[in-house]
Order: structure tokens, then C-alpha cells, then sequence
């Protein structure tokens, strides 16, 4: 027997692995097959090249667990180790290796040892002693057994052992004890193992009999040791590709479409993206892709290696090429990390393209499901951008579909207004905004349907994009500045008559909505009263909704603009009620304000000639008294407009009409709408 200590270092690595790394302790069985795999492979690839003649027999890697023992054994049939090899491989190489990486990464082991680097060495984390177990594949070498109890003292002795191959038999330590539960074991090795490419057998497959499970005498095989991903795009059908996806996902709904990777140069990556159908809510859709490292499961969170976007996708991604054992922010600047997602990105985008080049039809069928992704993309990766705005379709208020090019030259000639610039006109709600919609249809316009989670956002960065152009919402403008062709008509009211009625059509009350009355001439068989929204403010409260940095903007009520066409006959008619109602009174009002104005503005002009200082404070209080009389005689006149609109059920009934064909009439309000308008009736 040999005894010795382990490796160069003076220090004690055991308690390092058991402090530092508590968590993410369940990785050791992922490394403990590992090898056992890789010990297999190498034993089949020097048979296939004839290095070894001996048969392969069956290179199952079994793992069991002995609760009373309470021990974990997993058994490979692989290459083995003599006893030099042992000696080199465990004790020195495994050992220093594991012992650079701790001394590396001691403060962020936590986050790392989920990754690889620790190998055979982290079977301590849950084990008291460990044991290998071990025969060469050559003829004559003698078994031998390695054993090591924590201490950095290990033995080496020859023992007897039938076949070639190693077990490796873990004691597992007394807060470990999870590990001695088959279903724990089970789970990682799902977890872990799902894809191996040698089968691995964990205990014995059941059947129903005689009203119990029983125990076959079949192994049970835990994991496909062929994923549809490993194999070639010729070989597999759309049916193989959705067994794939069920497999992965069992609760999934049916994937829109999927892409097989296959790369070997300049980096190694293979692997099976689907499309899912993402209705709304991108956060919980995220974080379904598997990332695996030859077809070892690692990670199912993939931020840093492929670009936000893509996180949306399902499905599994394999490469060698991305270095695992660094940190995320490494990551991100990995010039192999890098190329491996610009080759993904541009992949995603040829696929689309293909699919919308080869079946418009379909594609469209599934671009409502499938849009959100691709609008995400275009926003956040100019590549993907410059790729998808090729396919990238606009849906309109009728249903039809359009790429960004179809759809400029659809209304370039309507839709151009009098600085050339293209009014692309949406709506986000074809229910809310209907009376919109209609007169800008009426008018020969295209309104699109931008009702998306991401559409806001997608506007906003389309408008940096076209030339000349911008998105206006329909209900953003009365439908003659909407698209602003000339110049407007002259209105049949003076500005005085005007001014009047802004006051008259003010309504207070309104609890969080703000209405700004404002004139707009229009024609006369337009509404006589229209409500809109500025496009500006209301984009920022969308957005702000959202989230983005923009809560100022949701802080801000909610404001309309209440519009008055002072050609239109019935508001001609509030005019002429109004003179009847308070001509007189207002009349009245008129000549004192003029002659105050008057007054003011001589008296403003005198001053004005004279330098600051000789003006005197008796002229000064003058004027201020003149002013204040002056507001005085404003207010009145405001009070008496806005009572006078107050109880004036033709004000009323226009103002409600207005609210009520822009769907914000609600409740008592709709009411009281309703009993005026059948007394008027
Ligand atoms: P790594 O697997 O990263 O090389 P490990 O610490 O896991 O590092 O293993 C060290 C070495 O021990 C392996 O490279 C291999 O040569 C040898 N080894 C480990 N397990 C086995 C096994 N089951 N069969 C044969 N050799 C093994």
C-alpha cells in the first residue's frame, strides 16, 4: 500500500471546498459523470482508431445510492486508471487544478462553482471520504483503490476488481444526507444528465402488477443519449423537432417555428431555438433556453451570452466555446461570447426572412404571436434591426398586413402632409377610438392597429429611423390637422365671439382630466365639438406606464384638448343663444372693459415715454387701480360665460356628445346625458 499526501500545497483544500462553496453542492454528481463519460468516450474513440482491441462490452455508467451505507456510488466502464495514472491524475493534476480555481475564486465561488472547474474534487463538498475504484482497459494493469478521508492524506492500494472501468464511492457527509434520497438524486441527474451521450442507468424501470409497482429487471435510463439537437437538420422532420420541444417542456404550447445551429468554425455551436408564442408580458417568458457544454446541462440562464432579445426564445444551446467558469460580466466582453451571439441574432433574423419569403401566409398567420419578439429585437439590436425591417409586418384597423416598404408606398400619396411629412396614423384601441378611425377613413387615410406591449416604444425608435416621417394617433388632432394638407379656413366668428365661448364651453369639475378648450376651423358638416389627446404627452404617459425612466409623465393627470368649431351651425347657434340669454349683460360688460382698456393703454403709452424715475406713485397707483378694475370686469365676464355654458343644455349636449363618441362618458355622467337628451327629444 501507498501512502502519501495530496498535491504541492501545504494547505488544507477540503475545508476550503466545504466553506466556500455551499452552495450549488448538488454539482458534484455532474462532475462525477462527467468523467465517467469522458473516460467512455476516450475508451470508444481508441476503439473506433484500433488502439484498443478488447471488446466495449455494455458502457452503461450506473450510479446508485445505498442509504445504509450511505453511500452514492457511480460505476463507468470507461478507460480506467493504473495506479501511475491515479497517482497523477488525482493527486496532482485534479488536485492543483481544483486548488487554482479555489484560490481564484474563493470570494466569488458562490456564483462560479455552478459552473465548471472544480471536477472530481468537488465529490468532497458532500463526502466524508471518497473512494476510486479502478481497472485500466490495459491487459495487465492491477486494480487499485484510492482512498481519501478530507485529510489531504490519501492511500493508493491494489485491490481486486473484475471488469475495467472506475466506481467512484462517495460517504457521504452528515449535512449531505439529502443525497441518499433517490428522488434527490433522480431530480439532478434529469437535472443535469437529461442528454448525455452514454446512457446512464439509475436503478430499474417499474411496472403496474398485481395492483403495485414492482421492480423489472430493466435498467432504467435516465436520459436520450440523441437530443434532436446533436443530430443533422436532414435527418430530422417537423414532427422529431416538436418531440424535441414537448421533451423540454411538457406544459408548452406549440412553438411557431425553430432553428437547428450547427457551427464549427470559428467557435463550436450547436443547438435548436423555437419560437414561442408570446402574447403579452415578456418578463415571465423569459429564461427557457438551456445552455449545455457537450451535452452536459450548465445553465438555464443565458443573459450575457445571447442578447436580451433573444432570452425570449425556448430551446437549447451547446457549445464548448463559452467559458464557463468566468463570471457574467466576463462574459459579455468574450470575443467568442460576442461572435456566438452576433451568429445567433443573424440566424434568428435569415429564419424569419426565409419563412416570410417561402409562406407570407403563414407568416403572417403567426405574426400577431410572434411580433412582440421581433419588435424587441428591432428596438434593442440595430443588426437585428437592419435584417427585420425586410420582414417586420404593420397590421391595420381592417386586418390587412404589410411590410414597412408596402405600407409607405400604400399611403405616401394620401398621407403627406404640407411640410412633406409622412403622418403614419394609429390607433391603440379600434373600440375606444372607433369615431376616429372612421372619419380618418372616411378621409381615404390607412390607420394601423399598434395595440402591442412594445408598439410605443417600436414608434418612437421607427420615427429615428424613416425620413420624414412621424406616428400620430387618431385621435391626437381634429381630422383636418391630423394630416395638415393647407392651410385652415377662416372662422365665421369673430375673436371676441371667440373668446367668449372658450369660456362658456370650460368645464370644471372633471376630477383627474384637464381640458383645454381651443378653435380649430373646420368645415361645417365637421363635429361641431371634438376631443383629443396631444400626441406627445400622451406617448410619454404610455411609455411611462411601461416603465422606462418616464414615471414624471405618469405622475401627470391625464389632459384633453376639448376642440370648438366655430363654423359649425350649432355652434353658431350656442352664440346666438348666448346674446339672447346675456347680450345685454354682456354688452354692458364690453363697453366698460373697452373703455378700461383704453384707459390702460393711453396711460401705459404716456408712462412709456417718460423715463422710470418721473413717473410719479400717484400715476403708478393709478394704472394699478385701472388694472385691477379691469380684472375685475374680466372675471365677471368669465363667471357669466361659464354659468351661462353651465346651464345651457345645447353646451351640454355637445360637450357630452364629444366625451361619448371618445368613449370617456361614464356613469352618472352617461345618465345625466341620457335624461337631457330624451327632454330634448
Ligand atoms: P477534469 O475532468 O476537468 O480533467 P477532474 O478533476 O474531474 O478534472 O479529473 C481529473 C482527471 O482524472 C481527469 O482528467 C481524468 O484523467 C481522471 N479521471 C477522473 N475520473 C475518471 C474516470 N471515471 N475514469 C477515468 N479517468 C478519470
Amino acid at each position: 500500500m501507498q501512502k502519501g499526501t495530496i498535491g504541492v500545497t501545504t494547505e488544507n483544500i477540503f475545508p476550503i471546498i466545504k466553506k466556500f462553496l455551499y452552495s450549488d453542492h448538488e454539482i458534484f454528481l455532474r462532475e462525477l459523470i462527467s468523467n465517467a463519460v469522458d473516460a467512455t468516450n476516450k475508451l470508444k474513440t481508441m476503439s473506433s482508431v484500433g488502439d484498443y482491441k478488447g471488446e466495449l462490452g455494455d458502457l452503461t455508467i450506473r450510479v446508485s445510492v445505498d442509504k445504509k451505507k450511505k453511500t452514492i456510488k457511480v460505476s463507468d466502464r470507461g478507460i480506467g486508471m493504473t495506479a501511475e495514472e491515479l497517482d497523477k491524475y488525482l493527486n496532482q493534476i485534479a488536485f492543483s487544478s481544483a486548488n487554482d480555481f479555489l484560490e481564484k475564486y474563493k470570494d466569488q465561488a458562490n456564483s462560479l462553482i455552478g459552473h465548471f472547474g472544480l471536477g472530481f474534487y468537488s465529490s468532497f463538498m458532500v463526502s466524508d471520504k471518497v473512494e476510486v475504484i479502478t481497472k485500466s482497459w490495459q491487459d495487465n494493469a492491477p486494480a487499485v483503490k484510492w482512498t481519501c478521508d478530507g485529510s489531504p492524506e490519501f492511500t493508493i492500494e491494489e485491490i481486486e476488481k473484475e471488469s475495467r472501468g472506475t466506481d467512484v464511492i462517495l460517504y457521504i457527509d452528515k449535512d449531505s444526507k439529502e443525497f441518499l434520497e433517490e428522488d434527490r438524486i433522480e431530480q439532478l441527474l434529469k437535472k443535469y444528465c437529461r442528454f448525455l451521450p452514454v446512457e446512464i442507468a439509475f436503478g430499474k424501470e417499474k411496472e403496474w402488477k398485481d395492483g403495485k409497482y414492482v421492480e423489472t429487471g430493466k435498467d432504467k435510463i435516465i436520459n436520450n443519449t440523441k437530443p434532436a439537437w446533436t443530430l443533422k437538420p436532414s435527418e430530422l422532420k417537423d414532427e422529431d423537432y416538436l418531440k424535441f420541444y414537448r421533451e423540454l417542456y411538457p406544459a408548452g404550447d406549440e412553438p411557431l417555428f425553430n432553428i437547428h445551429l450547427n457551427v464549427d468554425y470559428p467557435f463550436k455551436l450547436t443547438g435548436i431555438l423555437y419560437f414561442p408564442r408570446i402574447k403579452s408580458n415578456i418578463e415571465i417568458q423569459k429564461n427557457k433556453i438551456q445552455l449545455y457544454c457537450n451535452q452536459v446541462f450548465v445553465t438555464d440562464s443565458v443573459e450575457g451570452i445571447v442578447p436580451e432579445f433573444l432570452t425570449l426564445l425556448h430551446g437549447v444551446l451547446d457549445s464548448p466555446d463559452i467559458p464557463l467558469n468566468v463570471s457574467r460580466s466576463y462574459l459579455q466582453s468574450d470575443s467568442n461570447v460576442k461572435k456566438i451571439s452576433a451568429h445567433i441574432t443573424k440566424k434568428v433574423a435569415d429564419r424569419l426572412h426565409e419563412i416570410f419569403k417561402n409562406n407570407r401566409e403563414e407568416f403572417e398567420k403567426k405574426w400577431d404571436n410572434l411580433k412582440l419578439f421581433i419588435e424587441y429585437g428591432m428596438i434593442t439590436e440595430e443588426k437585428f434591426y437592419e435584417k427585420a425591417s425586410k420582414f417586420a409586418l404593420f397590421k391595420n384597423t381592417d386586418g390587412k398586413y404589410f411590410t414597412f416598404e408596402e405600407y409607405e408606398k400604400l399611403i405616401k400619396e394620401n398621407q403627406t402632409d404640407k411640410n412633406k411629412t409622412l403622418v403614419y396614423l394609429y390607433s391603440t384601441n379600434k373600440t375606444d377610438q372607433y369615431a376616429y378611425i372612421e372619419k380618418a377613413k372616411a378621409r381615404g387615410y390607412d390607420v394601423l392597429l399598434l395595440d402591442g406591449q412594445l408598439d410605443i416604444h417600436l414608434i418612437n425608435y421607427l420615427e429615428t429611423k424613416f425620413k420624414d416621417s412621424r406616428f400620430v394617433r387618431v385621435d391626437a388632432d381634429v381630422i383636418d390637422k391630423l394630416i395638415q394638407k393647407a392651410d385652415l379656413k377662416e372662422p365665421k366668428l369673430t375673436k371676441d365671439q371667440m373668446d367668449d365661448l372658450r369660456s362658456v364651453f370650460n368645464i370644471k369639475g372633471k376630477d383627474k382630466e384637464m381640458f383645454h378648450v381651443m378653435f380649430e376651423t373646420l368645415d361645417e358638416n365637421e363635429a361641431p365639438v371634438i376631443i383629443t389627446q396631444s400626441e406627445f404627452m400622451r406617448r410619454m404617459k404610455d411609455m411611462s406606464q411601461i416603465g422606462g425612466g418616464l414615471n414624471f409623465y405618469g405622475e401627470m393627470p391625464d389632459s384633453y384638448n376639448l376642440v370648438v368649431n366655430p363654423n359649425h351651425p350649432l355652434i353658431q347657434k350656442v352664440n346666438d343663444e348666448l346674446q339672447s340669454a346675456a347680450g345685454e349683460k354682456l354688452a354692458e360688460n364690453s363697453k366698460e372693459r373697452n373703455k378700461l382698456r383704453e384707459e390702460i393703454e393711453f396711460m401705459e403709452k404716456e408712462q412709456s415715454k417718460k423715463k422710470s424715475e418721473e413717473i410719479s406713485q400717484f400715476e403708478k397707483d393709478d394704472l394699478e387701480k385701472l388694472r385691477n378694475q379691469l380684472e375685475d370686469i374680466e372675471k365677471a365676464r368669465r363667471e357669466l360665460l361659464e354659468s351661462f355654458g353651465a346651464g345651457n343644455n345645447l353646451v351640454k349636449q355637445l360637450i357630452d356628445l364629444a366625451l361619448l363618441a371618445n368613449n370617456m362618458l361614464k356613469g352618472e355622467d352617461l345618465s345625466v346625458f341620457v335624461k337631457r337628451s330624451i327632454n330634448l327629444l
